[in-house]
């Protein structure tokens, strides 16, 4: 299968075999279960549940985490690697937040493709659909997985429809189901005229796969009680005659999404669909960025950093940089110039997540994800060549929409405080503004939640009460322009004057009649509701 790329032969075979892809679902639909079975399949782990176990030893500890469980909104694990057959699966996990942050969309930036979870019962809902919009945008390939067919759910043409006409995408059945709730068997796989059966006795246990010669092959009496036969046989030939044929191109190209029906807790169907993110997803794709784009088959090393994580590990105050390598092959103790700062940076002790766990990375390849553990240089957006002055594009930053007013339940606290936030704004969590007249803080976030999850962090994580407050503003904007018409700008407006984490000049206001003022009086400024990334 590695003849997969007729369109780029010169693809290594190592990076040919990658498959870099992240899951959206609606929370509840089965995210955490299905990835525990790709763990298991993925031989990461020895059972399923150890994920789940490890995951919720760690959150115990934690109020956050309590929150987040409370909320239904998924811990984040960040990245996982595993080697499923030939292929090495990258797994990136989307934060499940219903108030979206920025960190999903960023997300979505170092991923080749997405699985879509739905539930069989409940169909398309509100997060799946935003998060497949943002796909949407990059043209992502989707493979769709509908899960908990064990329960009672939709009529399958019903589901198919439902994804057609709620996204606009065209979906092939790559397996049917055969019954449903408590009669659902199995499915046939339309795809390799397979039946394959479901194991109720152990969850963890593969179904049964049977070789069948078309769907009126007498075998098939054996397996499949008679109503249920002739229900399937009727469906599957309306389906064929219905419902578009899978073209890989298609799918590759984000146009068509190839569904499968299973149980992930009964781990069915599973295996199918890995067999489909290895055959039909999309291997690591090039990589936009100035002044040119980036193959993955290049030689030289090159990634960026879509995410930057704080207090991973509460005994080490480290901040790991996810890394996605766009090109080539990277080996443990490389050099690579870090280009906003053009300085170079020894990786040596970068990190594979490899299921719960983390270990050294001796080599990667292009579309891995490694974690870098810094001080705080390496920013989201940052990329990092073999010395090339390249710069990785496309990754969103968000206008802050909401602000409010932090400080420290404790005014001695002042300062850690500070210390806290300028944490939160380098991880992305949050835009943190430092007024210029006056105490405190101003946050700015995309949604409310984010305020109550920065509250739970702070405290947690540096034992530190908050409180927010309403802030006199409701709008910021970066500051930009020749250093002059900047300083003239900031001495005639200091009540509106703030300083973000990087020390760069913030107009902060709440009247829209301000920021047109500006615009009008400093012909040689320009206001940015958002930051540019690097
Ligand atoms: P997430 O919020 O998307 O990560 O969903 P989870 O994986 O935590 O699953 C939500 C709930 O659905 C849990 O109680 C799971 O045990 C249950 N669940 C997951 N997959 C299945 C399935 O195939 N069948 C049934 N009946 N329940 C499932």
């Amino acid at each position: 299968m590695l003849d997969q790329s007729p369109n780029r032969p010169a693809l290594p075979a190592e990076i040919a075999r990658r498959r870099t892809f992240a899951i959206i679902s609606h929370p509840d639909a089965g995210k955490t279960t299905l990835t525990e079975k790709f763990l298991l399949f993925g031989g990461a782990i020895q059972m399923a549940g150890q994920v789940r176990a490890k995951g919720e030893a760690r959150r115990t500890r934690s109020d956050f985490m309590q929150m987040e469980k409370d909320r239904g909104i998924s811990v984040s694990a960040s990245a996982m690697s595993f080697d499923y057959g030939k292929f090495r699966f990258n797994l990136v996990d989307t934060p499940g937040h219903s108030d979206f942050s920025e960190d999903t969309y960023r997300t979505l930036t170092a991923v080749d493709a997405a699985v879509m979870v739905i539930d069989g019962a409940k169909g398309v809902e509100s997060q799946t659909q935003k998060l497949f919009e943002v796909c949407r945008l990059r043209d992502l390939p989707i493979l769709t997985f509908c899960n908990k067919m064990d329960r009672e759910a939709r009529e399958t043409f019903e589901i198919i429809d439902e994804i057609q006409e709620n996204l606009a995408i065209d979906v092939t059945p790559a397996s049917w189901p055969i019954g449903m709730g408590r009669e659902f068997i199995g499915c046939y796989d339309m795809l390799n005229d397979r039946l394959e059966l479901m194991d109720r006795a152990d969850r963890n246990r593969v179904a049964e796969s049977i070789r069948i010669d078309g769907l009126d092959d007498p075998k098939m009496e054996q397996y499949v009680p008679p109503q249920l036969l002739e229900k399937l046989r009727e469906e599957v030939e309306m389906a064929r005659a219905l419902l578009p044929a899978l073209n890989p191109q298609s799918v590759l190209e984000g146009h068509m999404t190839p569904i499968w029906f299973g149980s992930a807790i009964n781990s069915f169907g599973v295996k199918e669909l890995m067999d489909g993110i290895g055959r039909y997803g999309p291997e690591p794709q090039p990589q936009s960025a100035t002044p040119r784009q980036i193959a993955p088959e290049e030689d030289k090393v090159t990634g960026f950093v879509f995410k930057v994580q704080a207090n991973m590990d509460p005994k080490h105050r480290d901040r790991v940089a996810f890394v996605r390598l766009a090109s080539g092959h990277f080996m443990r103790g490389m050099k690579l110039t870090h280009v906003r700062s053009k300085k170079p940076m020894a990786i040596t002790n970068p990190v594979l997540f490899l299921a719960a766990d983390r270990e050294l990375a001796e080599e990667a390849w292009a579309g891995d994800i490694i974690g870098i553990p810094n001080h705080g240089q390496l920013r989201i957006g940052d990329t990092l060549t073999e010395g090339e002055a390249l710069k990785v594009t496309g990754i969103p930053s968000f206008a802050p929409e909401l602000l409010q007013g932090v400080r420290a339940g404790d005014p001695m606290k002042a300062k850690h405080l500070e210390k806290a936030l300028m944490q939160f704004a380098e991880e992305g969590a949050a835009k943190v503004f430092k007024p210029m007249i006056g105490s405190g803080f101003i946050v700015g976030v995309v949604g409310a939640l984010q305020f109550e999850v920065l509250g739970s962090r702070i405290e947690l994580e540096y034992g530190l009460p908050v409180r927010f407050e309403a802030s006199q503003f409701t709008s910021a904007r970066w500051v930009h322009g020749p250093r002059e018409a900047v300083d003239k700008l900031v001495n005639a407006n200091k009540q509106h004057i703030g300083y973000d984490h990087d020390g760069d000049v913030v107009y902060l206001t709440r009247l829209q009649w301000d920021i047109d003022r500006i615009v009008r009086d400093y012909p040689e400024i320009t206001l940015s509701a958002t930051k540019e990334m690097m």
